[in-house]
């Protein structure tokens, strides 16, 4: 009998994983193409003060349309891209793409927000990482305090010394620097502190049970104080709901992003944000 369930586990697995492992063989092979046949895109979400409900920034999220697969999400192919060394293109023309949004943005008139863009891991440990940032942002003419690149909080389990100096490097070009995700990485106050980054995001996880009982309320009033104690400015992730805004608000966050105020959307139906620069939600 046990034998038996065995085997079942056994075969269940094996089916399992074929089917996973065929499915990134898939994507990796259908990303090849996805940018010369203009498959990818960048919606854009708002990031609001809460203070006064205006418009500080945008963040560019990745979009996928295959003409077979259909819509793939970047939680789905990016881990695929980042296996493959394929991300180093992709992130590439996402930079590029979301500065020439931004001088557009700017041409049209519309400055004194950020356009943030998330890098990876993977490009984060690539050696020619700063000079392709460097080279973008020339060519695009856009200033570097309108770009903001988002670092994940699993770069602290690389060797502290050697993160601390590229995030420098990123740091002298200009650019805006934010931890993504944050709280849900592993990194310590010391080393944090030795990071020249300039906000925190507190990670969805944290923002969803605002206001229910329990421990977030606490974790992220920890945040929002690590990142008063050193001068960071905090943005809160996934803000869904007015009570989680207020919650926010009333801890001390800067700044909310989230389907409350927006979904991520083509540019060009942030028109109105960009011209009204301040939201008033119903
Ligand atoms: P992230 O950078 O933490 O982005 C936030 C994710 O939360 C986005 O998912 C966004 O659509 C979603 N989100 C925003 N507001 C809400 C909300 O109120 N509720 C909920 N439930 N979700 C919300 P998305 O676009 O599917 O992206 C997932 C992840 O994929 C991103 O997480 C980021 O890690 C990665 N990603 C997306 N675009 C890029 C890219 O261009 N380059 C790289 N390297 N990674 C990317
Ligand atoms: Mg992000
Ligand atoms: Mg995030
Ligand atoms: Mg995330």
């Amino acid at each position: 009998r046990a034998k038996e369930t065995g085997r079942d586990t056994y075969r269940f697995f094996s089916a399992d994983m074929q089917a996973h492992s065929l499915r990134v063989l898939q994507i990796e092979n259908a990303l090849r193409s996805a940018v010369v046949q203009n498959q990818l895109a960048l919606h854009y979400q708002p990031q609001i003060r809460l203070r006064d409900r205006r418009l500080t920034g945008v963040e560019a999220l990745l979009r996928w349309t295959h003409p077979e697969l259909g819509l793939i999400s970047p939680a789905e192919f990016i881990p695929v891209a980042e296996s493959s060394g394929q991300i180093l293109g992709i992130g590439e023309w996402v930079l590029r793409t979301a500065l020439a949004q931004a001088r557009a943005w700017c041409e049209a008139g519309h400055t004194g927000f950020t356009v943030a863009v998330n890098l990876s891991m993977v490009q984060f440990r690539h050696p020619g990482l700063v000079e392709m940032v460097q080279q973008a942002l020339a060519d695009s003419g856009v200033s570097p305090q309108m770009l903001e690149l988002e670092l994940t909080e699993s770069i602290a389990m690389d060797a502290p010394e050697k993160v601390i100096a590229i995030v420098q490097q990123l740091f002298d070009l200009g650019v805006q620097l934010s931890i993504d995700d944050f709280g849900t990485g592993y990194s310590s106050f010391s080393y944090i502190q030795r990071l020249r980054v300039h906000k925190l995001k507190i990670d969805q996880s944290f923002v969803r049970h605002l206001g229910e009982d329990g421990s977030a309320q606490h974790i992220v009033r920890a945040i929002i104080g690590l990142a008063q104690s050193l001068d960071l400015e905090s943005i809160a992730e996934g803000v869904e709901t007015a009570t989680q805004c207020e919650a926010l608000l009333s801890l001390g966050c800067n700044t909310g992003q989230g389907y409350y105020f927006s979904r991520p959307v083509p540019a060009a139906q942030l028109d109105a944000w960009m011209t009204e620069r301040r939201v008033t939600l119903v």
